[in-house]
């Protein structure tokens, strides 16, 4: 509900003005008008210190710095007008409302409003003034504000304000209008030493020029001081080249605070001790002997760069990328096996239970035979199974353990932990790998290997992952036929039924996928469940089955295994499948609403067929009418099979936010700064980064602690 502005225009003036003599990490709480309450809301937002509330910027603006002509209104856009009250009426409508009519000498509005008092009555009747914040719209009698915010004058009233009126990203029962007045407390208090203030910092290439023109909340120019543009931004003028150049500004300081947060990072690995852990027993070639396959060049490259960082006494911090099917499975189980040679415990944490019950076949059926004794370690465990696996590991029986999350929850202690591995990064968040810090009785860290199928274009990896070393596993096993894709609408679905018969009929197995169109818009069982029965009904001669993510995990796992075994020739899921998967007699997909997923994820899903020998194919299935950005999408997956090429068009279509899965961790990577709009200041971020971890150590902490946020013992390496 709008309210009259008269009411309630309190601003923080009416607080003495201390001075800027609050550290920039003080609570909230330590500025007047927030109370605990208040600090609860905003903690909602992410807002905990004075700086984060700081850095809390607009996400967009009312322009209420002009008062327009009521000759010159337009139709659906927010408008600030000022007039002299003509009439006021009350009318009966649909509702009781006060009809008052004003004009400027070029033209008339009607107001029309719905809560009003005596005193706003009277005013109005006499003549006075008003001025309206409110949508423009066509009214029964000519041009009207429906309830705008406005505000009553006894005589005309002076010029508007000359910012921009900024709109925050609040929460329930938080207004913006509130939020800008703590903002603006915040922006008086805190001491803006707390902000790096560098001209190499400044977005315009001439840092000379931004040094010149800036330390002032710069009308242009290039913004030395991070908090005079952040000042700025939070009540610009509406001047577009200096708000591109204050934007421009934080976001290299953000970018910056990034890479050296992870600079920070490595150093701080750099300066711990790992177990060396050097070739010992030989296993490895053991390992070799009983794959089945031969390594590729690329696994082979990848797996000597991953032993030799082991060998060392400092902690390996390797990304591993490889595209679905690359097998990056086998590198990891040769580090365990290294690992395991000296009796060290290996964890290897995977994002589902589907995934982790599947490594621990794997690994189990590999190190099994080397005499490795191999746990599972799931949250769907009966705490029975859950305590045995606990105490295995906890005694060091429990060589390698798999698991999900549940791996690193209170509760479980290894024996001596020497190697930490990650499948699938991107679904977990740059933080929870960092609990593995504490996971040793002693000084020393465990060796991380970090295992991912997004391919992350090279200048993004750069940013994101200076903390660790790459390895790209660059080539498919041998024998893979590339997967053949069509897209086809809904009203082919029988069509595409009668393929996966003859698929089915020659022998190989299917999947069935089913999308949702939000996790919990609709129940995905249900989703799952209907195609199911539908799909039995139609096709008797099928054998089906139905795995999805609320199946108790034995049930799911009964599933996974019969269809393993070949006892199902189409498995019906939700995209549980998506990950990890490996069924190498499968070689047809059908995505059913394949329109709404992003590009990642339909390679991801598809990366589950073509892993045998034999041509694969796969259906995108769309429901029309297809939007532009979804047209383009299954395109690019019909004509490209490359992960590379697909990420860098997912970058360029979704963000990497959604791309790189910190949406679906709820964690926000980067407040201002969007890495597919903003990539092209990722090497300057870069050079810039590595020139002040030369040259400037007091703006490096300053930045770091920026931008840390949680990570701030990071900061006093
Ligand atoms: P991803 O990189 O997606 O995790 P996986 O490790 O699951 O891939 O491997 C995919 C499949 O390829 C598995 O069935 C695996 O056994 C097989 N595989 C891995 N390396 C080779 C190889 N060098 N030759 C043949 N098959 C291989
Ligand atoms: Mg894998």
């Amino acid at each position: 509900m709008t309210k009259a502005a008269t009411d309630n225009d309190r601003t923080v003036a009416e607080h003495p003005e201390p001075g800027a003599d609050l550290p920039a990490e003080s609570l909230v709480t330590a500025l007047a008008g927030i109370g605990p309450g208040a600090a609860e809301k905003l903690k909602r937002l992410g807002i905990g210190t004075v700086r984060d509330l700081i850095l809390h910027l607009p996400f967009r603006y009312e322009d209420r710095t002009r008062s327009v002509p009521l000759s010159e209104l337009a139709v659906g856009e927010e408008q600030l007008v000022t007039g002299q009250v003509q009439t006021s009426r009350i009318v009966q409508g649909r509702r009781r409302a006060l009809l008052t009519t004003i004009g400027d000498g070029h033209g008339v509005l009607n107001v029309r409003l719905f809560h009003f008092g005596a005193r706003q009555r009277q005013i109005l009747q006499s003549g006075g003034w008003m001025r309206c914040f409110g949508e423009v719209r066509a009214g029964p009698q000519g041009l009207e504000m429906v309830h705008p915010e406005y505000r009553l004058h006894a005589e005309e009233p002076p010029a508007a304000a000359p910012e921009l009126t900024p709109v925050y990203r609040v929460t329930q029962g938080l207004v913006s209008r509130r939020l800008a007045m703590w903002v603006q407390a915040a922006l008086t208090r805190c001491d803006p030493a707390a902000f790096s203030v560098n001209a190499q910092l400044a977005a315009g290439n001439g840092s000379a020029a931004g040094a010149q023109s800036a330390n002032r909340s710069g009308e242009t120019g290039d913004f030395a001081a991070l908090f005079d543009a952040v000042r700025f931004l939070h009540a610009p003028t509406p001047n577009a080249e200096a708000m591109a150049a204050a934007r421009a500004r934080i976001i290299l300081d953000e970018l910056v605070g990034h890479y050296l947060v992870m600079k920070r990072r490595r150093e701080w690995a750099r300066a711990a001790a790992a177990v060396p852990l050097p070739p010992r027993r030989q296993l490895g070639r053991l390992l070799l002997r009983q794959l089945g396959f031969r390594l590729t060049r690329a696994q082979a490259r990848v797996t000597a760069e991953v032993l030799n960082d082991m060998a060392g006494g400092k902690p390996m911090m390797r990304l591993l990328q490889g595209d679905v099917g690359a097998g990056k499975t086998v590198v990891a189980a040769f580090a365990a096996v290294r690992a395991a040679e000296h009796d060290c415990q290996v964890a290897l944490m995977a994002p589902t239970e589907i995934l982790a019950e599947q490594h621990f076949e794997t690994l189990s059926e590999w190190l099994s035979p080397l005499g490795i004794g191999v746990g599972l370690l799931t949250g769907r465990q009966t705490a029975a199974e859950r305590r045995a696996r606990r105490n295995a590991v906890r005694d060091g029986d429990d060589l390698v353990a798999v698991g999900t999350h549940a791996l690193f929850q209170a509760g479980v202690e290894f024996h001596d932990l020497g190697l930490a591995i990650i499948d699938e990064q991107h679904r977990f968040g740059v933080h929870q790998r960092l609990l593995l810090r504490d996971r040793r009785t002693d000084e020393r860290m465990p060796h991380q290997l970090v295992m991912t199928a997004t391919p992350i274009p090279r200048t993004l990896t750069m940013a994101l992952y200076a903390d660790m070393d790459v390895s790209t596993i660059d080539e498919l096993p041998p024998g893979r036929k590339p997967v053949k894709t069509r897209v086809a609408s809904l009203a082919r679905r029988g069509e595409v039924l009668r393929q996966v018969r003859r698929a089915c009929a020659a022998g190989r197995q299917a999947y069935w996928v089913c999308t949702l169109i939000e996790a919990d818009e609709e129940d995905p069982r249900q989703a799952a469940e209907t195609t199911f029965q539908g799909l039995s009904a139609e096709a008797q001669d099928l054998r089906f089955g139905l795995a999805h993510g609320r199946l108790p995990a034995n049930e799911k796992a009964a599933v996974m295994a019969s269809f393993k075994a070949g006892d199902i020739d189409v498995l019906v899921a939700t995209t549980v499948v998506e990950v990890g998967v490996d069924v190498p007699n499968a070689t047809c997909m059908v995505i059913a609403n394949a329109e709404r997923l992003g590009l990642a994820q339909l390679h991801q899903l598809r990366g589950r067929v073509g892993r045998g020998g034999t041509q694969s194919v796969c259906v995108l299935l769309y429901e029309p009418p297809l939007s532009a950005v979804a047209r383009e999408r299954l395109r690019l997956l019909r004509m490209s099979g490359d992960g590379f090429a697909i990420a860098e068009k997912d970058l360029e279509l979704r963000g990497p936010g959604e791309m790189l899965g910190t949406r679906q961790t709820g964690e926000q990577t980067f407040k201002l700064a969007d890495l597919s709009a903003d990539r092209a200041l990722v090497p300057k971020a870069v050079r810039v980064g590595d020139r002040l971890l030369a040259e400037d150590e007091e703006t490096v902490h300053r930045v770091v602690a920026t931008w840390a946020r949680g990570e701030v013992e990071y900061a006093s390496v």
